[in-house]
């Protein structure tokens, strides 16, 4: 007679780099894993500011997890927002996005669910200046962005066409660093001769920065050098500025000496900070886990909850020896749970040895031809920086398709200056959305 034995349940929250590097080192292993994410996608975030800006489609940058882990068979993807754990009972609840919920029960659970963009207390900005984290905000960017340029073209008024020529953004990081460069790119190459009213050359792009340089943790000379490449490309450095109000029209910002000033701009972007999703709270609070500021959830050194072997936290969201939050550190982090839950269902006696973090550096591109990479000694920057840059993202995009489109997509882009993913859309205001799908714009006969 056969044995039927209930596979090990494994539920994985987040299909993000982390949670796919877990799921993919338990390919072989026989446990069944149920991958819960709120959205159907797996998202390349490194690259989303090339999807804001116009080179990149989205489908380029975000392939269906279905699609991703269609050869594991033992993985089961299930479209859900994780919102509680049920420690004692060993369940994931999530909310279906249609409505209605779900109770996933588990043996081991990976929680890789990322970090999301933080306002520093003052919400009420996002409306205003979207952050950079999904590809929602991606689309959302890239519309604020070509619609300022036909704002500027229609305006009448001259301060309101400078207004929309004037983009600002918040934070001096890689994501702001390179959205600056996109934009002087596209006014300087990408509008070149489009338009009849505006020289979109004009446009001014200001970076607001908390610190007193741009690509702090990459240390200088590279620092120094990021910010010499993003002043020569006439983007206006404001360093050791802090936002202090912000609205449709612009934003006010306060200085290291105390100094107010308030600049006129339609399109603010937010790139300043990030915190945990709520789900985080939701596990520490059921697990007596610690957060740092952020939300951060500490480990211990094998990834595991304290107290709570059969719980690991992993990428973003995990906090460990302050490692950053890089695609690097989440594959690693990923990669090691999904092991380490493997040999505890093949009866490997031994523990785990600690998780070592094996640092290969960190990259941020500016324009054509120029972008920062830091490996161990290495330091490169300029041509040298761009072509390193241009080997680890086509190095690690997901599936064969996407790479090739992208270097097809990078190919024109660089060359020509030309984006051929520059369509947006803009809700009709003649039939505004109340209006059922399909029904008349006119009122029907009396
Ligand atoms: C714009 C940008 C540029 C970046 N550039 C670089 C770079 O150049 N180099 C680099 O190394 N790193 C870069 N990073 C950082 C890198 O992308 C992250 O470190 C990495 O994505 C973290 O992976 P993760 O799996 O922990 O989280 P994520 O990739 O954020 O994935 C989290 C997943 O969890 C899901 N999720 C969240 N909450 C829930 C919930 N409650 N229920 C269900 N699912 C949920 C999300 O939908 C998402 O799919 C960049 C990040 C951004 C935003």
């Amino acid at each position: 007679m056969e044995d039927h034995v209930t596979p090990r349940r494994v539920v994985i929250i987040g299909g993000g780099f982390a949670g796919l590097f877990a799921a993919r080192a338990l390919r072989h292993a026989p446990v069944a894993v149920t991958l819960v994410d709120r959205r159907a996608h797996h998202l390349f975030q490194p690259l989303l500011y090339q999807c804001a800006s116009g080179i990149l489609s989205e489908g380029q940058i975000a392939q269906p997890l279905r699609a991703v882990l269609r050869r594991h068979q033992n993985v089961r993807c299930l479209l859900a927002d994780a919102t509680d754990v049920d420690v004692k009972a060993r369940l994931v609840h999530a909310r279906r996005p249609e409505g209605g919920s779900v109770a996933v029960p588990y043996d081991d659970l990976i929680v890789a669910v990322g970090m999301r963009q933080s306002y520093f207390g003052h919400d009420e900005f996002a409306a205003h200046a979207p952050g950079m984290k999904t590809l929602d905000d991606a689309l959302e960017i890239r519309r604020r962005l070509y619609r300022a340029f036909e704002m500027a073209e229609s305006a009448t008024d001259a301060e309101e066409r400078r207004q929309w020529l004037t983009f600002a953004l918040v934070g001096g990081g890689p994501t702001g660093v390179e959205l600056a460069g996109q934009i002087r790119e596209i006014a300087g190459h990408t509008l070149d001769r489009e338009f009849r009213t505006i020289d979109p050359l004009q446009a001014r792009v200001l970076l607001f920065e908390g610190s007193d340089k741009v690509l702090g943790p990459f240390g200088e000379p590279l620092a120094g050098r990021a910010a010499r490449t993003l002043r020569d490309l006439g983007v206006e450095l404001r360093l050791g500025t802090r936002v202090t109000d912000l609205d449709a029209h612009g934003l006010t910002v306060k200085d290291n000496e105390g100094t107010t000033t308030r600049y006129a701009a339609r399109t603010v972007l937010w790139t300043a900070g990030v915190e945990a999703p709520p789900i985080a709270a939701a596990l520490a609070r059921a697990t007596g886990a610690t957060q740092d500021r952020a939300g951060r959830i500490a480990v211990e050194p094998d990834l595991t909850v304290p107290g709570h072997p059969e719980i690991r936290v992993v990428g973003d969201v995990m906090g460990l020896h302050r490692l950053p939050g890089l695609a690097e550190v989440a594959m690693q982090t990923g990669a090691y749970a999904g092991r380490a839950v493997r040999h505890s269902v093949e009866g490997r006696a031994k523990k785990p040895k600690p998780f070592k973090y094996i640092d290969l550096g960190s990259a941020a591109y500016i324009c054509r031809g120029r972008a920062v990479v830091k490996a161990g000694p290495l330091h490169l920057s300029g041509v040298s920086g761009w072509l390193a840059w241009l080997f680890i993202h086509i190095a690690f995009l997901t599936g064969f398709r996407s790479r090739l489109g992208a270097v097809l997509s990078w190919s024109v882009s660089f060359a020509s200056g030309a984006r051929r993913e520059r369509a947006f859309t803009l809700p009709d205001t003649a039939n505004p959305p109340e209006r059922p799908h399909g029904a008349p714009a006119v009122s029907p006969q009396r």
